[in-house]
């Protein structure tokens, strides 16, 4: 993602009321190094396979159980937290990625407009499940952290035609047997839906909503799904590892403890298994559980970089901020190009209250908005750090940015204003401020672009 973020021209998503993620339980955008990284290592390939640049297609994942997958505006996969946990092989999520990238290569998102009413001004949660999940019943800490940023709004019910339909599936078909896959996972997972069909609409399944299924459509996959499938390779033991990593990670951070012990008994010693439990035992502050969970598993894969990461999550969280920053340093390490994972070792540096760690907490957040400019809460810890250090000007300046990438003018404005008062115009710091002043002012803001997504969302009427 470019600091110049594409403009949205229209959402064309599936049923969507998105409220702003205070919470755990709420709806919202999620972000999590080691899913994201995992989507991409399947998501890639397919993208790849329809001609698309894979670093130009964002994936995007919304907290909600039900399943459902959608396109927006242009190169822009959404995918249901209830989706991931719900695939029951690589092959279904990846049928359901290449159908969406279907879409995309079809054009079908790209040449509908659906109102983008309110959802203008959406807020980006640019922060980890695990931190998340903290403010869980803690509303008011969530909102002190991300400021008054606007609510998600309703999006327009979108709905693709059913040639659109037949389109997207047999581009998904391509995409799969590029890549030497099986269709049988997409087949089953419309199969396993079918009798949706013959549901009225308010009952589907959001998916079957925007993505109306027929049998006509059934059998025109499952026809040359068996082709694509009969010449597929099977998926990778690390894919169907990976998958059942991310089940594991999800099921433990957003689903109810009742989940984690009927799918996860202590009986089941698999290394998925013992990660649901271990991050289970940190949402119920049973650290020294959830830390002996860690370490064994820390002992099975020392290369694994999410474990580091969580063990350093629960130790920060703890209160034990010294403590986190080995495990948050070896994760950075051991995935250096993950920007979450810098955010984690910044905060925990500046944790320590230490004059050099919070020295070094600055450059790492410096890394990690190279990575990912749009990144608020990298912002927001950027201005403790200045904070920190008594450089109020750009302690002002960071948070002028962490407002404006939560689409937040008014604040952004107020604070980059601030920002210039204490800068010098001529260095980067103060031109940048004057830049954000300018792109926030009250007087520019009517009818220009709009921030949302971490992408502006141009509204055309
Ligand atoms: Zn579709």
């Amino acid at each position: 993602m470019g600091v110049m973020r594409k403009v949205l021209h229209a959402i064309a998503a599936g049923a969507l009321a998105m409220a702003l993620p205070l919470s755990a339980s709420a709806q919202g955008l999620i972000r999590d190094a080691e899913i994201e990284q995992i989507l991409r290592d399947y998501s890639n390939p397919l993208f790849a396979a329809a001609g698309l640049k894979p670093d130009d297609v964002n994936i995007y994942i919304i907290q909600d159980d039900s399943l459902n997958a959608f396109v927006a505006a242009g190169q822009n996969v959404f995918l249901h937290t209830g989706l991931i946990m719900e695939a029951k092989t690589p092959e279904e999520l990846k049928g359901v990625i290449a159908h969406e990238t279907g879409h995309i290569a079809g054009g079908h998102s790209v040449t509908r407009e659906a109102a983008v009413g309110a959802a203008s001004g959406t807020s980006l949660v640019t922060m980890g499940l695990g931190v998340l999940a903290l403010f869980a019943g803690a509303p008011d800490a969530a909102l002190a952290l991300f400021g008054s940023a606007p609510q998600f709004g309703l999006m327009t019910i979108f709905k693709f035609t059913r040639a659109e339909e037949s389109s997207a599936d047999q581009y998904g078909l391509d995409f799969m047997e590029k890549t030497g896959q099986s269709a049988d996972g997409l087949v089953s997972f419309m199969e396993h839906f079918r009798y949706e069909e013959l549901m009225s609409e308010s009952r589907r399944d959001p998916y079957f909503r925007s993505h109306p299924i027929s049998s006509d459509r059934i059998a025109a996959l499952t026809r040359r799904a068996r082709d694509v499938s009969a010449k597929a390779q099977p998926q990778t033991p690390e894919a169907i590892q990976q998958l059942a990593m991310m089940k594991a990670k999800l099921v433990g951070f957003i689903g109810p403890a009742g989940r984690v012990m009927s799918r996860y008994p202590d009986t089941d010693q698999s290394i998925p298994a013992k990660y649901a439990r271990a991050i289970a035992a940190y949402r119920a502050v049973d650290i020294k559980k959830a830390l002996t969970l860690i370490d064994e598993l820390i002992t099975v894969q020392p290369e694994n970089a999410y474990f580091y990461e969580l063990k350093g999550q629960i130790l920060f969280e703890s209160g034990r901020s010294l403590e986190s920053v080995g495990p948050h340093r070896r994760s950075v390490e051991l995935a250096p190009k993950q920007a979450l994972l810098k955010v984690n070792l910044a905060r925990s540096l500046i944790g320590t209250k230490d004059d050099a760690a919070v020295l070094e907490a600055e450059g790492m957040l410096q890394d990690a908005l190279q990575l990912e400019p749009d990144n608020a809460f990298a912002w927001n810890q950027l201005a403790v750090a200045y904070a920190k250090q008594g450089r109020i000007g750009d302690a002002d300046l960071a948070t002028a940015e962490e407002a404006y990438q939560l689409g937040d003018m008014s604040r952004a404005y107020n604070f980059a204003r601030r920002a210039k008062d204490k800068l010098t115009l001529q260095t980067p710091n103060g031109q940048r401020a004057d830049d954000i002043m300018a792109l926030s002012d009250p007087r520019n803001r009517r009818g220009g672009a709009r921030r949302g997504f971490g992408m502006a969302i141009h509204t055309e009427h």
